[in-house]
């Protein structure tokens, strides 16, 4: 795992080149992200022997079948470990595209080409690979880092907006766990940001990716200072389990929840509470749920592996831009919590 991480930003695939010689490349993307790109991706590699391995987008086909279907794919295509795995398209597919190449022949060489605000900013980075086992999400995966990154910014542009404004909760996320300013520089360049500029989203991307790398570097495997990558994760997901709520809009709510948290335990004042309330109404991203029982988010949290016996493990703010790992909080206090943000 000791390789760099490499991020090319980019607003088209023009410099999407590859130094070696690879004999064959397989291409897994889902069917949205090919109708619109693989023309200009295939164009960029033309003098390969290229085959595509197309999924149904969406959360499902992170699953076992599918992993097993690209694998009898990338055998009947004669794939060796002189080839290579590119992931183009959201998180999901890069999760299993990431696992794929973390396995295949134990483990060839793999390009992510994130198109979704949340792979450009989060997913891609990292290493982590995945699929999911019936509920459990990402129980089966690796750590595997892609040989670079290439995120072409203009494929935001034709991102559902939803997808776009949840892609934003984890932008304004690094701003809370890391660097302040760019909670700032957010908010100043909000109107641009909504109408897509370019220049400011290939700033934007840049930033979190030089966040991200920082965090995971330092602790690749996720035993201390990358946990801090998961503020408003532990209640965001039981929301997005019960609530059918994308990620995005559930760790804006879930964010919202620590903040409340941390507020009544005075390890933040109500100006910086205030504030991260603002920034969220600019991109509509939701604060608030209704319609779901508190008791069985809390029994998501309960068996949420990143908290362990009796005691819940979160990640709250005690800053601008400052967060901590808290590992007393108590059932009550977030019974509390979860009653004042509905
Ligand atoms: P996604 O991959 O499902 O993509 C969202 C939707 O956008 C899909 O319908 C897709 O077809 C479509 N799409 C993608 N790019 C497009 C484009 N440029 N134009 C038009 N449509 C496009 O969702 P996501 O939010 O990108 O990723 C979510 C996944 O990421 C989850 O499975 C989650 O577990 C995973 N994840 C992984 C990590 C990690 O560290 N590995 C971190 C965070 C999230
Ligand atoms: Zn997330």
């Amino acid at each position: 795992m000791e390789k760099q991480i490499i991020v090319h930003i980019e607003n088209n695939f023009d410099n999407l080149v590859l130094k070696n010689n690879y004999d064959k490349i397989l291409i897994i993307t889902d069917e949205n992200v090919k109708k619109i790109y693989i023309d200009s991706v295939l164009k960029k590699l033309s003098n390969h022997k290229t085959y595509i391995y197309s999924l149904i987008p969406g959360e499902e086909s992170k699953s076992l079948k599918v992993y097993s279907d690209i694998f009898e794919y990338a055998i009947s295509s004669g794939l060796t470990r002189k080839s290579l795995v590119i992931s183009l398209g959201g998180g999901v597919v890069g999760d299993i595209g990431g696992f794929v190449a973390s396995t295949y022949m134990r483990g060839i060489d793999l390009v992510h080409c994130p198109t979704t605000l949340l792979a450009q900013v989060d997913s891609s980075i990292g290493g982590k690979t995945g699929i999911n086992i019936g509920n459990y999400k990402n129980v089966m995966g690796t750590f595997y880092n892609p040989i670079y990154i290439y995120s072409n910014i203009s494929t935001l542009k034709t991102l559902k907006r939803e997808d776009f404004i949840g892609g934003m909760s984890e932008v304004i996320k690094y701003g809370l766990i890391w660097d302040y300013d760019f909670i700032s520089f957010i908010e100043y360049n909000k109107e641009k940001i909504l109408n897509l500029d370019i220049d400011i989203l290939k700033e934007v991307v840049k930033k979190c990716a030089d966040i991200k790398i920082k965090v995971v570097k330092e602790d690749e495997r996720e035993n201390g200072i990358r946990k801090i990558l998961n503020l408003g994760h532990s209640f965001g997901h039981g929301l997005e389990k019960i609530g059918k709520l994308s990620h995005g809009y559930a760790v804006s709510i879930g964010t919202n929840m620590a903040f409340k948290l941390a507020l009544r335990r005075e390890l933040i004042d109500s100006e910086y509470y205030y504030k991260l309330l603002d920034v969220y109404k600019y991109f509509n991203l939701p604060t608030t749920f209704k319609d779901i029982d508190e008791k069985e988010i809390l029994d998501i949290m309960k068996k949420d592996k990143k908290n362990s016996f009796s005691k819940y493990n979160l990640i709250l703010p005690i800053d601008y831009g400052k967060v901590d790992v808290f590992d007393d909080v108590t059932e009550e206090e977030i019974l509390i919590t979860i009653k004042e943000v509905k």
